[in-house]
């Protein structure tokens, strides 16, 4: 084979492998037309979350952060036997954020740090590619812990995270608002075509309805940052910041594949370096760094004078003008003891925050099937999956809710949408596991087992219109799902402030029914603060967090009147 066919080979494999990832993120949706098994279960038809299951930095990370041996640890050697052999030929040939980052690194510049010698001296290998080692090793120790902070910047999480809650909702976004601009312009064909057009984009780009996130520009600012970074340093986050890419790195140190170089032929041009996206030093004059070099084959390609050549078992010794190659990572053990002290301190120091057990958080509402506080923590891995397939917009990432420690993960905000009773869907998209997948029969429970509840519902009666304001009003009974209602309506005479006698309805929770399924929040009435409301309080998943008539063994529902 050519090298300029093994090169078109590699960027065949970056787009398709990046648009298979792009495709499970655009089918991990509700659509009206999924199926529905026989026990009235609605199922996705794809596995969308294998590309998040194939991950071994999350494989890893779970196997510490929880002893258990993830499903996806298996799979996972798909990714890392051949790094065993060939290096990081994952990184350059097959990770979708890599991808990414490689064609906008390509895009010519003007600018002259970006051409020319300032790009040959920007593509020599730096210091800060370091970081991303130390970054490794942090999320090792923080994982030991059972803390599993490494979803943060994990490139596969990253990706879904940042497409599915951010990209495919501003498209959403900006698709409505134009349609809505181009009618207002009163020319019907225009209009009817941009109708058209939306109609037909609609199945395959836009969800089920225009989904709106929280805290989603700290999410949206990261991803444009990393991307950004990409025109001052080809593959910033790739050479500097992927702590996959480290892992990568570390396991490459035994390919049998790698760059031989022959130093006669070079004259010195310093065209593969120009051309490099590793920073690893492919140039005659450098000491080649097997961990750095993503395998783009870009430098043997450009060489005029076929000096540079991939191949098994290479010579990687000094020659006369070059130095002898590398395949150990350029880290100190000083400095990789900081890492893991580091990693190992900030646990403890993030759990002595009050949002982790002391002071459950009211607004910590987790998705229904979470696993408890503890575990969910050494499991998501805020891949945004279970947000982006809600069909009610219900799950969205956190800022602070659950601490520093919890950030992204994802939190139920009744406000904007509700836990549909008959969904399991978010159980069915997590890949670690940290929404356990629930049958409908579990979910909504039966005359022997209870229903899982996320919360309970809360009336203020300050703000309830029978309650406050002698109004009629009966909305959230109506919306309740329950069978039977977890909202009941005591019938009352009032007198208002006009001194009319005025006949309403009351509404009483009962905590024993509710799911705190946060239906009733949503629809209330009540512009901003609603007048009940949904608190994580008698979630299923905890025992410390329920109602203290609960806690000491008396029935709350028996308690009314
Ligand atoms: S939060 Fe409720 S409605 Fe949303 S995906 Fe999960 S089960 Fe479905
Ligand atoms: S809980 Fe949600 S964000 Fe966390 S791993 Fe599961 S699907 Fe991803
Ligand atoms: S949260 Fe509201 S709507 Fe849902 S079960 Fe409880 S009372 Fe009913």
């Amino acid at each position: 084979m050519t090298i300029k066919t093994a090169q078109n080979l590699r960027r065949i494999s970056q787009i398709v492998f990046f648009l298979i990832f792009f495709w499970l993120i655009l089918k991990t949706n509700f659509d009206v037309n999924l199926g529905m098994s026989e026990s009235g279960e609605i199922t996705l038809p794809y596995p969308v979350s294998i590309a998040l299951e194939l991950d071994p930095l999350v494989a890893l990370g779970i196997l510490l952060a929880d002893g258990t041996i993830f499903k996806g640890l298996l799979w996972s050697l798909v990714v890392l036997i051949p790094t065993i052999f060939m290096g990081r030929i994952f990184c350059g040939w097959v990770c979708p954020l890599g991808s990414l980052n490689h064609w906008i690194s390509e895009i010519p510049s003007e600018r002259l740090g970006r051409k020319g010698k300032g790009k040959i001296d920007s593509n020599r290998y730096k210091k800060y590619q370091r970081i991303k080692y130390y970054l490794f090793f942090f999320f090792i120790a923080a994982a030991l812990l059972g803390s599993l902070q490494l979803g943060l910047l994990d490139p596969l999480s990253l990706m879904a995270r940042s497409i599915g809650t951010a990209v495919l909702p501003a498209i959403h976004t900006v698709a409505d608002g134009l349609l809505l601009w181009i009618k207002s312009w009163g020319i019907s064909p225009l209009g009817n075509l941009a109708q058209l057009i939306y109609d037909l984009a609609s199945p395959i780009l836009l969800t089920f309805r225009p989904a709106h996130f929280h805290a989603i520009l700290t999410i949206g600012l990261f991803f444009i940052a990393i991307l950004v970074m990409n025109r001052v340093f080809t593959r910033f986050w790739c050479r500097g910041i992927c702590p996959l890419g480290a892992m990568l790195g570390i396991f490459s140190r035994y390919a049998i594949f790698g760059l031989e170089k022959d130093d006669k032929g070079c004259d010195g041009c310093n065209l593969c370096l120009l051309h490099c996206q590793g920073a690893d030093g492919p140039d005659i004059n450098s000491k080649w760094r097997q961990s750095e070099c993503v395998v783009c084959l870009n430098c043997q390609a450009i060489c005029p004078n076929n000096s540079l050549k991939f191949k098994f078992f290479p010579r990687l010794g000094k020659t006369e003008k070059s130095p002898a190659a590398t395949q150990k990572v350029d880290i100190t053990r000083r400095k990789v003891a900081v890492s893991v002290a580091a990693g190992l301190a900030m646990v403890p120091l993030y759990r002595t925050g009050d949002a982790y057990k002391v002071n459950s958080n009211p607004g910590l509402i987790r998705p229904p099937g979470a696993i408890p506080e503890k575990d969910f923590l050494s499991r998501c891995i805020r891949c945004g999956q279970c947000m982006r397939v809600c069909p009610n917009n219900a799950l969205h990432p956190t800022f602070m809710e659950s601490g520093a420690e919890g950030i992204w993960t994802p939190i139920m905000i009744p406000r904007i949408g509700y836990c549909e009773p008959t969904c399991t869907l978010c159980g069915q998209v997590c890949p670690t596991g940290a929404i356990t997948e629930l049958t409908v029969k579990e979910k909504v429970g039966d005359d022997k087992t209870r229903p899982v509840r996320v919360g309970t519902a809360f009336i203020d009666r300050g703000r309830c219109l029978p309650w406050g304001m002698t109004t009629p009003c009966i909305v959230c009974e109506e919306w309740c799902p329950t069978t039977p209602k977890a909202i009941y309506l005591e019938d009352e005479v009032t007198i208002n402030g006009r001194d009319e006698v005025v006949p309403v309805k009351r509404p009483y929770v009962d905590p024993d029914r509710c799911t705190g399924c946060g239906a009733c929040e949503y629809a209330c009435p009540i512009i901003n603060q609603p007048a009940i409301y949904v608190t994580s309080i008698g979630e299923s998943r905890s025992v410390e967090n329920q109602i203290i008539l609960q806690r000491k063994g008396i029935d709350p529902g028996k308690q009314k009147g």
